[in-house]
């Protein structure tokens, strides 16, 4: 017996494991720069590792990697016609995933996120991204998705276009947003105003992912948690960002002793900016204290980072079993047997 999204949201927080684009380049599959997840056709078994390791870390989801899987991208990619394999390839291996969680089979969700081409002034790119959309999201319905997370919309009214789509083939909605350093979406509203819109005209959640560190998303969500009666997710980047730098995009690095090649530390020099996986754990907490319901994290994020995310949410994970313990540690552990020449000896190790 598998619970639905909503079933599950209605007995406490759903933890959503994101971030596979990071972690796959990090993994050494995927190309930094145009981030297409060719993954899902030329290296299925990697795919299949990633998402496997996010859900033993406590995700109740698996997310069909298809984020930047859509017609416009490929094109540019020149590689138009894996548009439709790579994205069935996509939720067909998550599925196989799912099926493989030892006490209930987890939920898989389609994917489909910022266009990049939509513009507020072109009203032919309005239609261009519907169009992209409604074919993405077609296939998430015929390949048996459990709902489609719309997410990291900069626009609001792509993510509205977004959630239409999902909501004409009768598929639950989570639209999460980005919300870039202005700290308003880019056509002008606030964030909490375009997630009440959002909740009212049907999405089952909405809220925030990706671009912020929790110190200057958590601000944002406590709006959006006072502005919704509906389902809250967020699902921070695990950086440090900051009041002057609230996004990854511009985050400087104050340590770096090399020239960067691409000029910024985001996207492939970001690696001294981590948060702890304990801060992390802080912000969960934070977090289900005020009522956020879909709680994860999104680029950076590592299996580690997330199962101490879900414990910190109260959510016992698969890998739980190997959560830090320091006990038997031969300096810091504090078993009896444990020798006292090494124990005395931890302030000069
Ligand atoms: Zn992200």
């Amino acid at each position: 017996m598998k619970r639905s999204l909503e079933e599950r949201l209605q007995e406490g927080p759903v933890i959503a494991g994101e971030g596979y684009l990071f972690e796959l380049e990090r993994r050494g599959y995927l190309q930094a720069g145009s981030f297409v997840p060719e993954v899902a056709l030329e290296n299925p078994e990697a795919l299949k590792q990633a998402y496997r390791d996010y859900m033993n870390a406590g995700s109740d989801v698996v997310l069909a990697f298809t984020y930047n899987a859509h017609r416009e991208k490929m094109r540019i990619i020149g590689k138009e016609e894996l548009l439709e394999p790579l994205n069935r390839n996509a939720i067909r291996l998550a599925k196989e995933v799912a099926q493989e969680h030892p006490t209930e089979e987890a939920l898989v969700a389609g994917n489909i996120s910022n266009t990049n081409l939509f513009d507020p002034e072109d009203p032919e790119s309005k239609e261009q991204v519907r169009t992209m959309f409604a074919e993405m999201v077609k296939w998430c319905k015929e390949e048996g998705v459990d709902y489609v997370n719309g997410e990291t919309f900069y626009y609001h009214e792509e993510a509205q276009i977004a959630l239409e789509e999902i909501r004409k083939q009768d598929l639950p909605a989570v639209i999460t947003l980005g919300l870039m350093g202005e700290n308003i979406m880019r056509d002008g509203c606030t964030v909490e105003e375009s997630c009440k819109q959002l909740s009212e005209q049907g999405a089952l959640v909405v809220g925030m992912n990706c671009f912020r560190g929790p110190d200057t998303m958590q601000p944002y969500l406590a709006k959006i948690r006072d502005n919704v009666d509906g389902y809250v997710g967020g699902l921070p980047i695990p950086y440090r960002t900051t009041e002057d730098h609230p996004t990854f995009f511009n985050l400087p690095d104050g340590g770096c002793s090399c020239h960067l090649p691409l000029e910024t530390t985001f996207p492939t020099a970001l690696d001294p900016l981590y948060h702890n996986r304990y801060e992390l754990a802080e912000w969960a907490k934070e977090a289900k204290d005020i009522g956020v319901n879909y709680i994860g994290l999104c680029c950076g994020a590592s299996p580690a980072m997330l199962r101490a995310v879900a414990e910190a949410a109260g959510v016992e994970t698969i890998n739980s079993k190997y959560s830090p313990d320091m006990e038997k540690h031969f300096l810091f552990g504090k078993d009896e047997t444990l020798k006292d020449h090494n124990l005395n000896y931890r302030q000069k190790a």
